[in-house]
């Protein structure tokens, strides 16, 4: 147990989380390197969403409220550390969500799908018991896609996503949302829009910004939404992203 007292409570309580995902079977032990990575980048940002995240955020909502058939897609280090708020973002954007493993074994994949079904997310993607097709270059357990999800989204969120699968993904015509920590990555450069913000913090203010523009019926508003798109620029944002980083 952490004590609610220790200065560090929160951090140590993201990284317990994800101890115990890679000891229940679900995350690779590269997730929890994966996980330190990025919580050096959290620490330099301050651990907070800044401004430039926020701007991120809402050319995300938009672009999926845009699309014909956008999906979330998981992986352990999202399942231990957001799949309530990851379930709540595709119940107000009406998106799918798909479990996608760059370490795939049958076994991690049936704990999560578990893990989806257990909370009332039945129609999990993805699954072991689905006939999965390969995205195209990536003919490995890493690509594997399901064909109502992500072989057919137009629009896919990836947070914490590889370079290498970022890239085939665009090169395929989607659009890629990362979420990703660390500002200089691949995938961040590769990605059409890139939130440089932690999963848990990012998540839930995108639920939060599509509900508002729900309430405000502008999420069918094409005009509002594409506006939006138009105003946003990956790379000026990614620049403001890496300013944020204190070095001193
Ligand atoms: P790339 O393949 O994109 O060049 P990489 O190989 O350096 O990146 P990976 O291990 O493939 O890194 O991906 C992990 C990424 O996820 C890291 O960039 C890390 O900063 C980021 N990350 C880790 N934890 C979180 C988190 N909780 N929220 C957001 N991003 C995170
Ligand atoms: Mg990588």
């Amino acid at each position: 147990m952490i004590p609610k007292t220790h200065p560090r409570y929160e951090s140590l309580l993201l990284r317990d989380k994800v101890k115990n995902a890679f000891k229940e079977g679900y995350l690779a032990d590269s997730g929890m390197i994966a996980h330190g990575r990025g919580e050096t980048f959290d620490y330099l940002i301050g651990e907070k969403t800044t401004e430039t995240a926020k701007e991120a955020c809402r050319a995300a909502v938009a672009t999926i409220f845009l699309a014909e058939n956008p999906v979330l897609s998981v992986n352990g280090n999202t399942t231990a550390l957001a799949i309530d708020e990851i379930i709540e973002l595709a119940k107000a954007t009406d998106s799918k969500i798909e479990i996608n493993l760059f370490y795939r074994t049958e076994e991690r994949v049936e704990i999560i799908s578990r893990m989806f079904k257990e909370r009332g997310w039945d129609n999990i993607l993805g699954g072991n018991d689905e006939k999965l097709e390969y995205i195209d270059n990536l003919n490995s357990p890493r690509a594997t896609a399901s064909k109502e999800g992500s072989y057919t989204a137009d629009v896919m969120l990836v947070p914490l996503e590889d370079g290498d699968r970022a890239e085939v993904l665009v090169q395929n015509g989607k659009k890629i949302i990362a979420i990703d920590l660390n500002p200089l990555s691949r995938t961040a450069k590769m990605s059409t829009i890139t939130i440089v913000d932690n999963v848990v913090r990012c998540v839930p203010l995108m639920t939060e910004i599509a509900l508002e523009f729900k309430k405000e019926g502008k999420d069918k508003d094409k005009e509002f939404l594409e506006s939006i798109v138009a105003d946003f620029s990956n790379e000026e944002n990614l620049k403001k992203s890496l300013a944020a980083i204190k070095l001193e």
